[in-house]
């Protein structure tokens, strides 16, 4: 993309480019999702952020590396995370547990006998599906229908529109609603009643077809266990067979006393981790969203029993104020509670982001009971009690979980910030640039630093202001191509700030600023520039909003 031209006019207060189309929606007048969802996926190895993992080998199904600059965006998601979790909570602490777990915790847990997917193929394309997601994409078109009946019902009245009596009485909602409910109800028997039949019968039942073949020509549903098994020890010693933890969670609940203990913890109380878990999901597609190798951040919060729906309201609440706080729109996010609980849970939401594909959910916020505590206490034939000194007893604490996904959540971030822009030059003529709009406190590089030439002492002033500034925040020098080249590649790279240094950076210390969203510029004195990014980029501002 050729720009430098335009761009080159830096230095003075004027813009450089109009943005015509300067809202999030730009996309959806250009493009249909799934020709984002592609671009965002080749702009991610483009530029440093996302690689398929042994690439040179074709690659390793399900499995990603990050890059460079998907490194940092990574690095700082967590950071946001925990310090939301454990510097904001004087109760919350943090641990890093080992990956490989003594295997009876995986008994103990129920993931040996019950973490399973229920798998169907199809077999005239002899794709494999996971049944439970065939059914569920199936329930959300009925969603989808309704939802447009409102929409469009909005539009027609305005302000006069009474949502919930709509759906009570038009006919085309009502129909669907039933529809959804009764397929529902059969879905969530089923469900807990692990009845792979049933299942099958549904998607028989409601003409489910196979994306792929078009066919509705299934074999029989099959449990499939995700877990990673393999030995530790050398098989002299008699080697014995330990999983790749599937959730950091286990970690967690098996150094709850150890944590309580040294650190003198009262409750209610959380733990907080950031770890790899492993799954070998059926079906790993659309990118990282779904992979075998991926990393989660999970908080269990322990608490008094009886006292669990309190809490649960309470961490929904902290969640959905977490992702609020990025700037990207309310309306983006939406709880879906389930009515499928899990084994240990006795409540159970999810916290869904509407990605280019659909919403779909980047966190997990469950009511674990004492579930695990008890199964431990029980397997490992150790007291997993609490002695509360206000009630004078023991007992077991309930626990309430959130669970979020880091890989998942950087692909919110990052097709959240993704952005092509159509923009109209100071000549009349248009051009579009791609921007990736990550919140300041994210973004890998924070400031570009650049000589406009490689001449005059430029390049050595702008290398001593990296110097200055690299131990407050990420800066890069950049003096390869034109000045306006130099700006599209920091903004697909997502760098808030840009500084040039010119000639009268040298007469009166001022050097002209550049922002990355309004693509304004402005002269500003050298000495400000620290304390001005630093404010800029810090996290600051969005943990205050939580
Ligand atoms: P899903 O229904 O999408 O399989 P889940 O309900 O099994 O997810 P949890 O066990 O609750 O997920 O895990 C908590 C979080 O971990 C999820 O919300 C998601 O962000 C992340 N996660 C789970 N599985 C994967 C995976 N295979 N790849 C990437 N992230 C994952």
């Amino acid at each position: 993309m050729r720009t430098g031209g335009v761009e080159a006019n830096f230095g003075c207060k004027t813009k450089d480019f109009e943005l015509l189309l300067p809202s999030a929606n730009t996309n959806e007048l250009f493009m249909a999702q799934e020709d984002i969802f592609k671009k965002l996926v080749s702009h991610c190895k483009e530029y440093g952020y996302v690689f398929p993992s042994s690439e040179i080998y074709d690659g390793l199904s399900a499995v990603y590396d990050y890059g460079q600059y998907g490194v940092e965006l990574k690095n700082n998601i967590k950071k946001y995370w925990w310090d939301s979790m454990v510097l904001l909570h004087e109760n919350v602490v943090g641990i890093d547990s080992a990956i490989f777990m003594h295997p009876t915790i995986w008994k103990a847990s129920g993931h040996v006998d019950a973490f399973n997917d229920p798998l169907i193929d199809n077999k005239d394309s002899k794709k494999r599906y996971r049944a439970d997601v065939l059914i569920e994409e199936h329930l959300a078109k009925f969603e989808e229908k309704i939802n447009k009946e409102v929409e469009k019902a909005r539009e027609k009245f305005g302000a006069a529109f009474d949502e919930k009596k709509f759906r009570e009485t038009n006919q085309r909602v009502i129909a669907n609603q039933t529809k959804l409910d009764e397929i529902n109800a059969r879905y969530t028997k089923a469900m807990n009643a692990t009845d792979l039949n049933e299942l099958r019968q549904i998607i028989i039942d409601n003409e489910i077809v196979c994306p792929v073949s078009g066919t509705r020509n299934w074999t029989d549903v099959r449990q499939f266990n995700l877990m990673f098994a393999t030995e530790m020890g050398s098989t002299s010693e008699g080697a014995s067979k330990v999983y790749l933890r599937p959730e950091t969670a286990q970690g967690i609940f098996v150094n709850f006393l150890n944590v309580q203990k040294t650190g003198r913890m009262k409750i209610p109380f959380g733990i907080a981790q950031i770890g790899k878990a492993f799954r070998n999901e059926i079906v790993a597609r659309q990118f990282i969203f779904r992979m075998r190798e991926f990393e989660q951040m999970e908080m269990q919060y322990f608490i008094q029993p009886g006292t669990e729906m309190e809490w649960f309201r309470y961490w929904k609440d902290i969640r959905m104020k977490w992702f609020r706080a990025l700037g990207f729109g309310d309306e983006n996010y939406r709880f879906h509670d389930h009515t499928k609980l899990a084994h240990y849970a006795n409540a159970a939401t999810d916290i869904e982001y509407k990605f280019p594909f659909g919403f779909k959910e980047v966190e997990g916020i469950h009511s674990r009971t004492d579930f695990d505590l008890k199964q431990h206490q029980e397997y490992s034939g150790k007291k997993m009690q609490y002695f509360d000194p206000e009630k004078g007893e023991s007992y077991i604490p309930y626990v309430i979980e959130t669970s979020i996904g880091v890989d998942r959540m950087f692909l919110h971030v990052i097709s959240a910030a993704y952005l092509e822009e159509e923009l109209k030059k100071e000549d009349g003529s248009t051009d579009t640039r791609v921007v990736l709009r990550l919140p300041s406190f994210l973004a890998p590089v924070k400031l570009a630093v650049m000589p406009l030439v490689k001449k005059d002492g430029l390049p050595e002033i702008a290398e001593k202001i990296v110097d200055d500034l690299k131990f407050d925040f990420n800066c890069q020098y950049d003096d390869k191509d034109s000045i306006g080249r130099r700006y599209r590649r920091q903004d697909a790279i997502g760098t808030p700030y840009c500084i040039t240094i010119d000639h009268q950076t040298i007469e009166d210390n001022t050097i002209t600023i550049r922002y990355r969203d309004s693509m304004k510029q402005e002269r500003v004195s050298t000495e400000m520039l620290r304390n001005t990014i630093k404010d800029l980029v810090s996290v600051k501002e969005a943990l205050k909003k939580i």
